[in-house]
């Protein structure tokens, strides 16, 4: 091996070392196996710790617990043919309407959505909070809809992977839809646009009305396995 692979493979695993052992003192939010904290400011790590979390259902449960969403775990489900949930929560939170059962890496993303995108787009928008986000449901043992031959595999709804939102409720009681308001000029527009880009963010998916018809009324947001914004 040459000596300079050799010293910077050293270094690394004494960095690696010093950090992981908490021999050196790094912030929570720039180490790499710190857990994730909500409602931490996100940076480059962010995404790396919420990936983590698929594969490591006590850190979600524990990451979920230290959050202020109102939710309880459930047991594992499996309904067969594709169907059914592992590490899953009820979501029963008021600020997301009716409750509903989420994978829990999908209800991390969903609290860091709120917390980082949806209130902050609604403030500069609109100078008010989000009051509930209104969904279309999450769980449901279905295919994938829409066009283009999609119809043969199966949804990430199918592994309450994913939520369906339709609109916002703002603190003053208006509401913003994706059916209606997705079009227009004004800053319901722009808060839709920027709602819904913030949550490439932190899903792996967010689909609305400019990815196909079947999207025209709200956006998909899941933590499926493949990154798709439109
Ligand atoms: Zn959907």
């Amino acid at each position: 091996m040459r000596p300079v692979l050799f010293l910077l493979l050293l270094a690394a695993g004494l960095a690696t070392w010093a950090v992981r052992g908490g021999h050196i003192d790094v912030p929570p939010d720039w180490n790499p196996w710190a857990p994730l904290e909500i409602a931490a400011q996100p940076n480059w790590l962010t995404r790396h710790k919420l990936a983590r979390l698929s594969d490591d259902p006590a850190m979600c449960n524990a990451v979920l617990s230290a959050s202020t969403l109102a939710h309880a775990s459930v047991p594992d489900n499996d309904a067969g043919e594709g169907c059914g949930w592992q590490t899953a929560v009820r979501v029963s939170d008021a600020r997301f309407g009716p409750a509903f059962t989420l994978s829990c890496p999908a209800a991390v993303s969903l609290a860091m959505w709120d917390h980082h995108a949806v209130q902050p787009a609604a403030r500069a928008h609109f100078g008010q909070g989000v009051a509930r986000v209104e969904h279309l449901g999450s769980y449901a043992c279905r295919n994938v809809r829409g066009a283009g031959g999609e119809g043969q595999r199966r949804s990430q709804h199918a592994r309450a992977n994913a939520l369906d939102v339709a609109g916002f409720r703002l603190a003053d009681g208006r509401r913003v839809r994706v059916l209606a308001d997705w079009d227009g000029q004004g800053a319901e527009a722009a808060f839709l646009r920027e709602v819904h880009g913030g949550a490439c963010r932190f899903f792996q998916a967010s689909l609305g009305p400019g990815y196909n018809a079947a999207h025209r009324d709200h956006f998909h947001l899941d933590r499926g396995a493949f990154r798709l914004c439109r």
